[in-house]
């Protein structure tokens, strides 16, 4: 049966004194154990998760009487209390976020070390079988799965990435090219979410490595913030905000998500790599995830819950509370701007800017309109005019809308009745 079930039936049987668990890291696991407990009427007690460097109950205290949590505070507050690259209170070189060096595109076709690949022991080899076996139609493939799978090998990757990856980590963080999914990276999301490896290593690592000269601020900085930053901050909403949190669709977006999301089989360049590389490896990079993907369907206008199924579905990595807040709330802004006080779009320049995609795609970035206009340009523009009334006044928004104030009308017009073409060929609807 399911865990609920089994948890049920287990309880039932040994009439234990207790259910003793660590707090489980998403509200349907902890909705399916309290319910078992209860109705075998055995008395629950919880122990906090320490996979993580920051409590719930710090981050309650941390979050509790501010309008607006903003993830850079949440993080410079975790460095000071950790002491993670910190002299005397202030920041290791001067500024606590080197995030304006981390945005270079790569020139030429890069050349990363290639990562760490777990090879498959006879319990994994068991497990991809069952799989096939079972979802022989699932999309994407299982085989190969160079995954860690075990502490051991969550560390040889942790240390493979330091010592040959992490220097290139911080330059190229937002850039993306053909076939070179992985390229500075870390993939460990999924070894750090199957706790498999505690997040302290990963950040005394990477210090380590600069310390000894070998990685430089930039880098070693922009990943620390990822960890002690981004992940516990994203962890912090998702328990805060609550059960409902995946739910929600603040933009009233109702759009399908296109059939070519599980084939990739699109004639958008960006869109055509970057799911191409989600069904073969269950992997993407932060960059592709956001300004491709998740843009896409932003401007789109796609439902966000369709989204997150699709997330969830997809990559290695997934798990509701670090899903859910990524995509309903950083991606779609779908939470109103709880995670971000923004919406994350972009035209087709940016991607063109920060890839080598756009070269090989029948769409011209640059264009808005016409047979040849980037969808996402496209998409970019009506997203602008169908929520003007929101976002107009929004002061991180200001250039987007003096823009928009020079359009004329019947670009605006033009611009409207394009997007609604591309939505219905493309299958959004
Ligand atoms: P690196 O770029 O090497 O970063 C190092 C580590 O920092 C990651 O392993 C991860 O643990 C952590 N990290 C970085 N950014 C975030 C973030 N925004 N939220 C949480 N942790 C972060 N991450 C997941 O772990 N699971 C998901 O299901 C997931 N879904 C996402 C969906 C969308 C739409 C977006 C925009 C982001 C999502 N992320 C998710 C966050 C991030 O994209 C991945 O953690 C990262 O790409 C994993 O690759 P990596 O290990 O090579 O990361």
């Amino acid at each position: 049966g399911d865990l609920g079930r089994e948890v049920e039936r287990a309880l039932t049987t040994i009439q234990p004194e207790r259910l003793l668990v660590v707090t489980p890291g998403e509200h349907r696991v902890a909705r399916l154990v309290t319910d078992a407990a209860e109705a075998a009427g055995v008395p629950l007690e919880e122990a906090a998760d320490r996979h993580f460097t920051c409590s719930l109950e710090e981050f309650d205290r941390w979050a509790t009487g501010r309008t607006h949590l903003v993830m850079e505070h949440f993080y410079r507050w975790r460095r000071k209390t950790l002491g993670v690259l910190v002299r005397d209170g202030k920041p290791e070189g001067g500024s606590w976020n080197y995030d304006a060096e981390n945005r270079k595109a790569f020139r030429e076709a890069p050349d990363p070390p290639l990562p760490y690949r777990a090879r498959p022991d006879a319990i994994t080899r068991e497990v991809m079988d069952l799989v096939a076996a079972t979802f022989p139609d699932a999309p994407g493939s299982g085989d190969p799965f160079p995954w860690p799978v075990t502490p051991a090998e969550a560390r040889r990757a942790l240390d493979r990435f330091v010592e040959t990856r992490l220097a290139g980590f911080g330059d190229h963080q937002d850039a993306m090219w053909t076939g070179e999914p992985f390229l500075y990276h870390s993939l460990l999301s999924s070894s750090l979410n199957l706790k498999i490896l505690d997040p302290r290593e990963c950040v005394d690592a990477a210090v380590a490595a600069y310390r000894a000269g070998n990685a430089p601020l930039n880098a070693v900085e922009g990943f620390v913030r990822q960890i002690i930053g981004w992940r516990e901050f994203i962890r912090g909403v998702y328990f805060r905000e609550g059960p409902g949190y995946r739910e929600r669709n603040t933009l009233g977006h109702t759009g399908r998500l296109p059939g070519f999301f599980w084939t990739g089989d699109t004639d958008l360049a960006c869109l055509r790599a970057t799911l191409g590389e989600v069904l073969e490896n269950g992997y993407g990079h932060h960059i592709a995830r956001l300004m491709v993907i998740g843009n896409f369907c932003l401007g789109a206008g796609v439902d966000p819950g369709e989204i997150d199924d699709w997330f969830l579905a997809m990559y290695v990595d997934a798990v509701d509370w670090v899903t859910a807040p990524n995509v309903v709330g950083m991606s779609q802004h779908a939470d109103g701007g709880v995670v971000g006080t923004k919406p994350y779009l972009s035209t087709g320049k940016y991607v063109d800017r920060m890839s080598n995609y756009c070269a090989g795609c029948r769409y011209r970035p640059e264009r808005r309109t016409g047979e040849d206009a980037c969808p996402l340009t496209t998409f970019y523009w009506d997203f602008l005019l169908r929520h003007e009334d929101r976002f107009r006044d929004n002061p991180r928004m200001g250039l987007a809308y003096r823009n928009v104030a020079r359009l004329e009308g019947n670009e605006r017009d033009a611009i409207r009745a394009h997007a609604d073409r591309l939505r219905r060929e493309l299958g959004v609807g």
